[in-house]
């Protein structure tokens, strides 16, 4: 049989490489500019956007034509988060190994749903499970499932609470589902992340069983007024709150649940990376004592997107909250599938790997305790500028308030539209402030001063 005329172009594009070289130029281009050009894409960006709105293409195009579209057209209405000024919700910036990890494998197009799919990602994702146990002093027996993101992590690990629990009061869930099951509590703060109420939805618990326990001016849970704990709990806490980045007494409240045999999450997205730090670790001392945990490495490890971890001790909790039968299974020491909702998955381990590879412990260290101190830097300078300073500053996260809600937001969007800078607002205990985010490995000194220089041109503008 003669090859398609489709099928020759693209083994020649294979062969040649045209397009790939193209490609790789553009980025290259890219990255030359992002650290300097504006950090939000200018109006004539987004107006441009118009040109990808077409009918479906009928016919086959040359294949360069998608990827120089995707160049004059995508590339400026991309947000600038791989630059030291982008301090937007707490989004990550990129480490150079991990872009070019990402670059080189996307051409393995690795699925690491079983070892014999793919040996090289499945013994990475067992190494990295190895190393962040290191890292974060948890239990040997813990493992780890390589998702999306937290939003799919902390549904994992309620998943294998879930389990768990049902289980020790001799229901399965997979085989008997949660109709007329018996009770599941949960039990977290009133600043619980919307991500862990999705989870709750998803997973059938209904968000009104909650019990809600109250939280202090940080957000953190309030330890003394956690309701009584007992084995058909589960307890949500928070490592680094979105908008003040605190954390929950985790100490205290773990010794209790374990006591009282409650399982305890841990929603770590971007502050559990504080147990990595030498001088933050105090924030999330205790926090080994949980059941199961969700952290990002696309938030405060700076790998690409996406990238989430869900981490728990109880092997056979997660696994049979995730499981995954089918007569066509080869079992072997690490099938990926079995610790994740996937069964195929981008390889996003090989990025991971490659981050903390090149990181090492000090590297972790140091970067992300640069992240904190640059957050200092942020609080003192916009106080001395005039700017009323929210929260404490224990990690990455300042939200600043200036005289009155509209006076605030004016100056969100006048800062927004400069394209110096970006942060976005948010609402504590009912004022609007804006949220500073540094959550990225390159935004130096120099940026914070340009950065708060902007937030200072913003107020003359709106006073
Ligand atoms: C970002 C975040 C999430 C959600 O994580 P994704 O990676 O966006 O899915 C959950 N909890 C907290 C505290 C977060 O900051």
């Amino acid at each position: 049989m003669e090859n398609s005329s489709l099928q020759e172009s693209m083994l020649s594009e294979m062969k040649e490489q045209r397009i790939f070289t193209k490609a790789q130029e553009y980025a290259m281009q890219y990255l030359d500019t992002v650290f300097n050009r504006n950090v939000s894409p200018t109006d004539e960006a987004l107006e441009n956007l118009k040109h990808f709105d077409e009918d479906m293409p009928i016919t086959t195009s040359n294949p360069s034509v998608a990827i120089d579209m995707l160049h004059q057209y995508g590339s400026p209405a991309t947000v600038a988060q791989l630059g030291g000024r982008y301090f937007g919700f707490v989004n990550g910036s990129a480490v150079p190994v991990g872009l070019a990890a990402k670059n080189l494998a996307t051409y393995w197009d690795q699925n690491p749903a079983m070892h014999v799919i793919s040996p090289i990602a499945s013994t990475l994702e067992a190494i990295v499970e190895k190393w962040l146990i290191e890292l974060f002093d948890f239990p040997k027996r813990t493992i780890a499932g390589f998702v999306s993101g937290t939003s799919t992590a902390n549904f994992c690990g309620l998943a294998a609470a879930r389990y768990r629990i049902l289980k020790r009061q001799d229901w399965d869930i997979n085989e008997r589902g949660l109709f007329n099951a018996p009770q599941i509590r949960i039990v977290t703060g009133k600043q619980a992340h919307s991500t862990i109420l999705k989870a709750i939805s998803l997973l059938g618990f209904g968000k009104n069983t909650i019990e809600w326990v109250d939280v202090d001016n940080q957000g953190r849970i309030i330890p003394e007024l956690l309701p009584e704990l007992d084995n058909k709990t589960i307890v949500i806490l928070q490592a680094g709150n979105v908008n003040t980045g605190s954390f929950d007494a985790f100490e205290t409240i773990c010794e209790k649940a374990n006591k009282a045999n409650a399982w305890v999450h841990i929603d770590g997205a971007f502050g559990l990376w504080a147990g990595a730090v030498k001088a933050l670790k105090h924030h999330t001392k205790g926090m080994e004592k949980a059941n199961s945990w969700a952290v990002d490495g696309h938030k405060t490890l700076n790998t690409p997107y996406d990238s989430g971890i869900v981490l728990c001790e109880d092997k056979e909790a997660l696994v049979s909250a995730l499981h995954m039968s089918g007569s066509y299974l080869v079992i072997a020491d690490r099938d990926g599938m079995f610790y994740t909702p996937e069964m195929s998955r981008r390889a996003r381990i090989i990025e991971l790997w490659a981050v903390l590879k090149y990181l090492g412990k000090s590297g972790i260290d140091e970067m992300i305790y640069g992240m904190h101190q640059r957050t200092q830097q942020f609080a003192t300078e916009l106080n001395t500028a005039g700017f009323e300073i929210i929260n404490a500053i224990v990690f990455n996260q300042v939200m600043i308030y200036y005289k009155t809600d509209k006076l605030t937001q004016k100056i969100m969007e006048e800062v927004q539209k400069s394209g110096e800078c970006w942060a976005g607002g948010s609402v504590w205990e009912g004022k609007k402030t804006i949220r500073i985010s540094v959550c990225s490995w390159a935004t130096t000194p120099e940026d914070v001063t340009r950065s708060v220089a902007a937030f200072v041109k913003a107020k003359n503008k709106a006073n």
